[in-house]
């Protein structure tokens, strides 16, 4: 047998002897007994694998009766504990075999954040720091110019899957430039909503071309798709926001929020010049909604410096923006607007400005305002 430290996951040499055993059917006067009656460590019985009642006794020798000793796990223990075992307020473990410590060790490390509070909370909670990781990225990435190296940051600083969501709109093409000059690996995808102009199609398979990425669509529920359009009709967005809503969230929202299942950071083309909604977009938020990183790495970009960009860098462009199309959505949701119009003038135009969202980039305290 051996011991395992869990607070360093090294191997403890020399161990005291338990002053007392606790198996998990102890009662409250035995917790007391055994908490009041010495400094000795205290071993709590794991009789197999899947027994979770020793936690809740060593949460409580802590909590309830105030033992500050050494609270020891025996018995059928897997690496996998680790972790659960210091956060519940145990010190040590023993293990059976003294080579598996490492196994251990690289256990109680892997975890880097915690969710719920617990009797230890060495770690990070999950919110609390990944808010603040955020809020840090956004100070950052403001003093980054380069939108090359806006995206290496970002690289650097979220770890996991980085996925990007592309409309093939002027941002998203001027984004994708840099994510291909970056070398940065980023999971390209758009929202193919069964509605989009044959010059989106074309301007994927272009750009695709140019930069040897492959671009994912991400296609609606077929069944949902079906069922809408048997009760609203084919263009039954035009005839009430709810229904126009109602598509949006089967043939963009839930896709999307499928797509980016399991992505730690998500970046899209907002930028605070496109409407009062989006003035205050910042450059990264912490998204608590989807659990993800929110990264709008040109939120602070002008028009000008947009199209400087294009320009300089050659990006292929969407044909329809030289027809008078700005921002371009769903083929029937979408018209050019005349010159000296609102960018977003050209989106559901039949609608109030105030409801133009598609509710794919309400977050926070900008969701209470625009739904
Ligand atoms: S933009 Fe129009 S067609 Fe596209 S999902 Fe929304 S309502 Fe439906």
């Amino acid at each position: 047998m051996a011991l395992v430290d869990l607070h360093t996951g090294a191997l403890v040499g020399g161990a005291t002897e338990v002053s007392t055993v606790l198996e998990p059917t102890a009662d409250e006067s035995a917790l007391s007994e055994a908490a009041g009656g010495n400094a000795g460590p205290i071993a709590i019985s794991f009789p197999v694998v899947t027994d979770g009642r020793g936690f809740s006794l060593a949460r409580l020798l802590r909590e309830r009766h105030g033992f500050k000793g050494e609270i020891r796990a025996v018995g059928h223990l897997i690496p996998d504990h680790g972790q659960f075992l210091l956060r519940s307020g145990f010190d040590t473990a023993e293990i059976k075999d003294a080579e598996a410590a490492h196994v251990w060790k690289a256990s109680l490390e892997r975890i880097r954040h915690n969710y719920q509070p617990a009797v230890r909370n060495w770690l990070p909670l999950r919110w609390d720091a990944s808010r603040k990781e955020a809020a840090t990225l956004d100070e950052r990435l403001a003093r980054i110019d380069s939108l090359t190296d806006r995206i290496r940051e970002v690289k650097r600083r979220i770890e996991g899957r980085i996925a990007f969501s592309t409309s093939l709109g002027l941002e998203d093409q001027a984004i994708l430039h840099a994510i291909a000059d970056s070398g940065v690996d980023v999971d390209v995808f758009t929202l193919d909503t069964g509605r989009l102009f044959p010059e989106v199609l074309e301007t994927i398979e272009l750009s695709e071309l140019r930069y040897r990425l492959r671009i994912r669509l991400v296609v609606p529920d077929a069944k949902e798709v079906e069922e809408l359009v048997a009760r609203d009709g084919v263009y039954g967005f035009r005839h009430a926001v709810e229904n126009r809503k109602a598509c949006c969230e089967i043939r963009k929202v839930r896709p999307l929020n499928r797509a980016l299942e399991g992505a730690q950071g998500w970046m899209a083309g907002l930028r605070r010049e496109h409407s009062d909604e989006r003035a205050a977009v910042p450059l990264a938020e912490w998204d608590a909604e989807r659990g993800l990183t929110k990264i709008n790495p040109m939120a602070d970009w002008s028009t000008k410096q947009l199209m400087s960009y294009i320009a300089a860098n050659n990006v292929p462009v969407n044909p329809l923006h030289a027809r008078g199309f700005v921002s371009i959505g769903c083929a029937p949701c979408t018209r050019a607007v005349q010159p000296g119009e609102h960018p977003r003038a050209g989106r559901w135009w039949w609608e109030n400005e105030e409801k133009k969202e598609c509710g794919l980039h309400l977050n926070g305290k900008r969701k209470g305002k625009a739904a």
